[in-house]
């Protein structure tokens, strides 16, 4: 596995430039086509566990996980079945399920700030609703959220985004109105004085805060210490709402999600990805007085022809059940502390300045020595030795997100020796730098 080697690309290059015939930039999400990186993007064939195999045959390890939703590893046994189980009675129904309610039950007994949940089937639907339903609830226009944070790609939440629009320099998309521009207030991540400052001058038309618990589209940056309490006082003081997208933490950082290790009660949670066990899933809840807003309980409208999806509720209620045996998450702590120690070893050694943000199993390696707090501080990085560093790892067989602006996602599914083989491959990767 670790010696560098000739990695043919020459079906997925076909494959590519076939793609790109038919579908825009050849690809159906803009970072998947490692335009930033400069290579030919791996055309998938298989994924096992820990491990995937692409059309030229290529295998690598892999921390992308399918960007966060597969914390069990590809294809696990169980979500594969509960699928397959499911299929067979049918995909789809336009009518409520009891599985539904199953899931809802679930994710509200280990949500500690959930009472109501709403299944959509994005983590771009599941914010852009939550955002509706904020401003319908409070009668205020103006949303807060933070540069370098990625909430989808709803209108009002494309302004200085992370994730795709860093790692394409597009932080404002052409195609968002003005006047819903005007409306999202942006200031940097872990600083309370901005958002005290933004609440002074419009906290009275300030719908709610938006903010990822722990920001994961900028690379991974923890919250500083009370950073979160901060926006939990300041929002309350306003009556303002606070909205924690845990689209990439829910069910990532622990089985309480990152309000639950960290201990904030938010008003709305976002919620996707591990959700879905690796398929189309996104959701919304919190306070009920909030959410019997949503039609048909009350007038703010939100709805969907696949929401609840039975495939969909049946591979995230798999991977929720897998989730909450005991020990998962202390060996997910184990593997990544692991791996970020060996990493750092490995840069130590070779005098190349890393620092490694890590929170759980997200984790993140920015080529700088200065501490990473925010975006600007995450833009420090020498990008261009992060694009290097990226071939070569896929060179030496692992697979991490093709961008300084994404984390890497440890699963269950990681062995001891796939952590060693990892830890391995950087020291060769950061020796040829
Ligand atoms: N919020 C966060 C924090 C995310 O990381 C993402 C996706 N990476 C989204 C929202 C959007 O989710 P989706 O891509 O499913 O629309």
């Amino acid at each position: 596995m670790n010696d560098q080697r000739k990695r043919s690309d020459a079906r997925s290059a076909r494959a590519f430039e076939e793609a790109k015939q038919v579908i825009p930039g050849g690809v159906n999400s803009p970072v998947r086509a490692f335009k930033s990186v400069g290579l030919t993007p791996l055309y998938m064939q298989k994924g096992n566990g820990s491990h995937v195999f692409d059309i030229d045959g290529n295998e690598f390890i892999d921390y992308i996980g399918s960007w966060g939703p597969l914390i069990m590893g590809h294809a696990h046994p169980e979500v594969v079945d509960a699928i397959k189980r499911t299929a067979e009675l049918g995909t789809s129904f336009g009518a409520p399920t009891e599985l539904e309610t199953e899931m809802a039950k679930l994710v509200i007994e280990r949500m500690p700030s959930i009472e109501l949940v709403r299944m959509v089937s994005s983590g771009t639907e599941a914010t852009m609703s939550a955002l509706r339903l904020a401003r319908g609830y409070t009668g205020r226009n103006k949303i807060l959220k933070f540069e370098g944070c990625y909430h989808g790609h709803a209108d009002s939440l494309l302004i200085k985004a992370g994730s795709g629009v860093a790692t394409l320099g597009l932080p404002d998309s052409p195609g968002v109105p003005e006047s819903v521009a005007a409306n999202t207030i942006t200031v940097p991540y872990n600083d309370l004085d901005s958002v005290r400052m933004a609440f002074e001058h419009f906290g009275q038309d300030i719908a709610a805060v938006i903010v990822e618990p722990v920001a994961g589209n900028m690379g991974v940056v923890p919250p500083l210490p009370g950073f979160l309490e901060g926006l939990r006082e300041i929002t309350s003081s306003y009556d303002s709402l606070l909205i924690f997208d845990e689209v990439m933490t829910g069910f990532r950082v622990g089985l309480n999600s990152a309000q639950g290790r960290f201990g904030i009660t938010p008003d709305l949670t976002c919620l996707g990805k591990v959700i879905g066990g690796g398929l189309p899933v996104g959701a919304y809840g919190g306070k009920r007085e909030i959410m019997e807003r949503i039609a048909p309980s009350g007038p703010i409208y939100q709805a969907g022809t696949l929401s609840g999806n039975p495939l969909a509720m049946a591979a995230g209620y798999a991977t929720l059940k897998l989730l909450g045996a005991p020990g998962v998450y202390e060996e997910l702590e184990r593997k990544s502390a692991r791996l970020e120690a060996g990493m750092l070893q490995n840069a130590r050694e070779l005098g190349v300045p890393i620092t490694i943000n890590r929170i759980g199993s997200m984790v993140c390696p920015f080529f700088t020595d200065q501490q990473v707090t925010n975006y600007e501080t995450a833009k420090q990085s020498d990008l261009n030795k992060f694009n290097r560093y990226f071939g070569l790892l896929l060179d030496y067989g692992v697979s991490i997100p093709p961008s300084q602006f994404e984390g890497m996602f440890v699963s269950a599914a990681h062995s001891d020796d796939d952590i060693e083989a990892t830890i391995e491959a950087h020291h060769q990767a950061l020796k040829q730098l």
